[in-house]
Parts: structure tokens; C-alpha cells; sequence
């Protein structure tokens, strides 16, 4: 197991970070393979519901792009509504865009009530446009988010200026539902919160072999073996060998993060609302703060060299004078990356693998509240909720065959855009 931090999130995260190994072997309703947002949340709301639940996560709890991420809780997904109502049809399109547009509600009232400590920050989120192409897109979205009667406010050039403190963007979209946490820290929140309602962790625990015989599950693992009425499996962009196919399901990308040191008032005048950003460009990049004043910034693709020298340092470097040029130069104490698992229509699935073998996956870089909502119909699932009412048709399992060779390109294109951006 990973003694290193995985993110600046897993040194400075208030919520203690829970380890256990597994215990004598036993009979549980379900088995969650992974702890991140969507097996804890999977937990959390099958304990809530009276199942025995037991997580087993092969490295520690937010090991995967939970305890990695940029700590922007968003509502909804990438895709803009009206695409993901073309997408999905008239049957699911309505639904999901309503209850995963109350996304951020979910997660900041599950934080609110099991008193998780993890930053949060309910300012919203800023969609910066980052070029007049990205300000029509913008326009789209929010009038589209308009008409379905949420509080979204496309901001101008001026109004964007003032409360990122930047003046290169050529507007921006304020989402009023949204928020910035600590994401580990959550995560671990999340835990304590299963924990507490009666579920099961086990960490350093690698699931290597699911066998069904006799209505049950057995659950193999590199430390004993569980049996389970039900498995999920929310293992994601970290998805293994553990079941056929399914890490073809979707292609990885990388996205990267830095933060700075703590900065003094020079900084004050960044982001001051407290809300995270992320641009419209392809290359997306984004930028928050940080409880403790650190300015994070990222980009796709994987960290190229340490926090003090290489390419990634200086790609950042370059993108704070470009954007706040008042800052000077600044110094970086940390830098990571994580696995984003990319499907092909950028929306999430949902598989029913095998009787009672479900996962939820490839949440294409939006995962705090779709990992949270996902888990929690899972429960309702496992508790006689009809398949059909899930806020996604569960669909069959479809692999991408050509998810390594795309991968790799990618990761060429984002570090050939470090190299670009840092000159
Ligand atoms: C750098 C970065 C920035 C991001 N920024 C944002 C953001 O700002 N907002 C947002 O909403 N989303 C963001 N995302 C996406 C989000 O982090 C993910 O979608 C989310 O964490 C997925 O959660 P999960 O629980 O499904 O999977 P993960 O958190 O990836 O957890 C999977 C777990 O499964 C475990 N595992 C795998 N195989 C096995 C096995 N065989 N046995 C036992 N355990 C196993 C792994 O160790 C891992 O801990 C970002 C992602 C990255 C990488």
C-alpha cells in the first residue's frame, strides 16, 4: 500500500483517514468493491436502508481520482442539458438532467449532516470562456439552464473579471447550485459516515476473483474471502483485471493538479468569492483556492517532472503570469495526478454485469456528485427499486477497442500543450 500522499488533499484533509484490514470472513447482503465516492456512498446509504454493506478497497480510502480531484462539485455533467436530453431520450434525458442537476444539493446536505469537515464552499463555480467560441457555448448553456428554471447567471467580460481577477476571459457562466470541497477529505467523511450507520471497510484489500454459485457471491480477495447476496463494483478509471472487459469500457485520460504555498494578501484579489473554475477551451485547465490560501491549478494530462523543476512547474508557472500577472512568481509545494475514465458519448453507464453484479462507471471527470447520486441508487436498486426508475437504462457492456491507443495519444496531445504553454 501507497504510504506517499496522493494529492495535496491527503495531507491537509481535517477527516482522519480510516484503515482496517479484513477480518474473519463472512456473509454480507452486499459486497462494494472500492473506496471512493461511489462505493463509500454505496455503503453509506445500504447501511442507512438496514443492508449489511462491506467496502473493500485495494489501496486506502480515496486512493482513486476521490481523494485526487480538483474539488469542484458540479451539477450535472459535462455535456450541456439539451445534449444530454438528445442523448438520452425523452424516457431518461428529464430525469437525469433534474435529479443530477440537484447533484451539489445531495452532496452539500449529506456533508451538512453527517458534519463533514472538508472545506466546503458553496459560492458556486465559475465556467470561464476562453475565447468569444466559448462565450456562445455559454450563452447555450444558460439558457438552457434558464428555462428549466435554475440558478445559473452568464456573467460578461467585466462581471467575469471581477470575481476571478483575471481580465483574459471573454465571460463566464456562475452556477449558483455548485461548490468547491476538500475532496478527500469528503471521501474519508463519507467513510466515517458508513461506518457509523453499521457498514464494513476494509482497506489494503485487492478483490482478484467474483464466483457465483448457489444465489451468493463469493468475493475473492489477496486476504480472505467474503460471500455477498449483491456486488458493486465502483472501482472506476482504477478499474483492474477483476471483471472481463469492463476497464475496455472506457478510455483513461489524466488530468494534473499544483498548488502553490499558502500566498499573502497579494492574492486576495483571486477568485475572493471563493468559487472553483474551469475554462471552455479543449485542453481544459482550472483554478481554485484552497481553506489555507494556495492557488491549485491543472491541466489533462499526467505531471511532467516534481513541484519545483520540469515541464508541469513551468506550464503553471507560465499560466499564473499569463492570467495574474500582479502575483510574480510564485512556488509550488505539490503536485499529482489522477485516471478520468472517458466513454465514448461522455455519459456515465451503468452495467449489470452478471445477477446482482452491478457497477456504476465512466464519469468522464465529473464524479463528486455523480459518484454520491449513483451510490445512493444503488441502494434504492438493492432494496426492490425497479430497475427502470435509475437515473440511467442500465445497458450492456460495451467495449472500446481502441481505449489504449487513444489513451496514449491523448497523453501526447496534453503534454505536447504543456510543452506549447510553457515556452
Ligand atoms: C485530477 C482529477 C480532477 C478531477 N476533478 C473533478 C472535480 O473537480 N469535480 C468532480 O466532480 N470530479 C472530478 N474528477 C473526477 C472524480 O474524481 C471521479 O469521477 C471520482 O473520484 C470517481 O469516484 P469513484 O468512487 O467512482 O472511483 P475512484 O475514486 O477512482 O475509486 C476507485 C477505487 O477502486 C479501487 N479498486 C480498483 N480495483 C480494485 C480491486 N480489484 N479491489 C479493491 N479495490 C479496487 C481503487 O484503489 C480506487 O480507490 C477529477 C478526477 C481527477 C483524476
Amino acid at each position: 500500500m501507497s504510504e506517499k500522499p496522493i494529492s495535496l488533499w491527503d495531507t491537509t484533509a481535517e477527516e482522519k483517514d480510516y484503515r482496517n484490514p479484513l477480518g474473519k470472513a463472512g456473509i454480507v447482503d452486499v459486497a462494494i468493491v472500492g473506496g471512493g465516492f461511489t462505493g463509500l456512498s454505496t455503503a453509506l446509504h445500504c447501511a442507512e436502508k438496514g443492508l449489511s454493506a462491506h467496502v473493500l478497497e485495494a489501496n486506502k480510502i480515496g486512493f482513486g481520482g476521490s481523494g485526487r480531484n480538483c474539488g469542484l462539485v458540479n451539477a450535472a455533467l459535462w455535456l450541456p442539458p439539451q445534449k444530454v436530453r438528445e442523448q438520452l431520450g425523452s424516457r431518461y434525458g428529464p430525469r437525469f438532467i433534474q435529479q443530477f442537476g440537484k447533484g451539489p444539493e445531495k452532496v452539500f446536505s449529506l456533508i451538512e449532516k453527517h458534519q463533514i469537515r472538508c472545506e466546503a464552499t458553496r459560492s458556486g463555480t465559475i465556467h470561464a470562456a476562453h475565447a468569444a467560441s466559448g462565450f456562445k457555448e455559454l450563452q447555450g448553456r444558460a439558457a438552457e439552464w434558464k428555462r428549466l428554471g435554475e440558478p445559473v447567471e452568464l456573467l460578461d467580460k467585466t462581471e467575469v473579471a471581477a470575481l476571478t481577477g483575471c481580465e483574459v476571459f471573454h465571460g463566464g457562466l456562475l452556477d449558483h447550485r455548485a461548490g468547491t470541497i476538500n475532496p478527500m477529505a469528503y471521501c474519508r467523511g463519507l467513510a466515517r459516515a458508513a461506518l457509523g450507520a453499521g457498514a464494513s471497510i476494509s482497506t489494503g484489500v485487492r478483490v482478484t476473483g467474483l464466483h457465483k454459485s448457489g444465489g451468493r457471491w463469493t468475493v475473492e480477495t489477496d486476504s480472505g474471502t467474503i460471500n455477498a447476496r449483491a456486488v458493486v463494483l465502483g472501482t472506476n478509471a482504477y478499474t483492474d483485471d477483476l471483471w472481463p472487459g469492463l476497464k475496455r469500457a472506457f478510455t483513461i485520460i489524466h488530468y494534473f493538479q499544483l498548488a502553490t504555498i499558502p500566498l499573502d494578501a497579494s492574492a486576495a484579489h483571486i477568485l475572493p468569492g471563493g468559487q472553483g473554475l474551469w475554462d471552455t477551451g479543449q485542453i481544459m485547465f482550472n483554478i481554485r483556492r484552497d481553506a489555507n490560501n494556495r492557488l491549485l491549478l491543472g491541466s489533462m494530462g499526467k505531471v511532467v517532472g516534481s513541484a519545483d523543476s520540469g515541464l508541469s512547474q513551468r506550464w503553471a508557472r507560465r499560466r499564473i503570469k499569463k492570467i495574474f500577472p500582479s502575483l510574480g512568481d510564485v512556488r509550488f509545494e505539490e503536485t499529482w495526478h489522477g485516471q478520468i475514465a472517458m466513454t465514448p458519448d461522455h455519459l456515465p453507464r451503468i452495467y449489470e454485469l452478471d445477477d446482482q453484479l452491478f457497477t456504476a462507471i465512466g464519469y468522464n471527470g465529473r464524479g463528486i456528485t455523480t459518484g454520491t447520486l449513483f451510490g445512493s441508487a444503488m441502494a434504492d436498486l438493492l432494496t426492490g427499486m425497479d430497475k427502470l426508475e435509475l437515473p440511467l437504462p442500465i445497458t450492456e457492456l460495451s467495449t472500446v477497442t481502441t481505449a489504449p491507443v487513444m489513451s496514449r495519444l491523448y497523453q501526447t496531445a496534453f503534454t505536447a500543450n504543456q510543452v506549447l504553454n510553457s515556452l
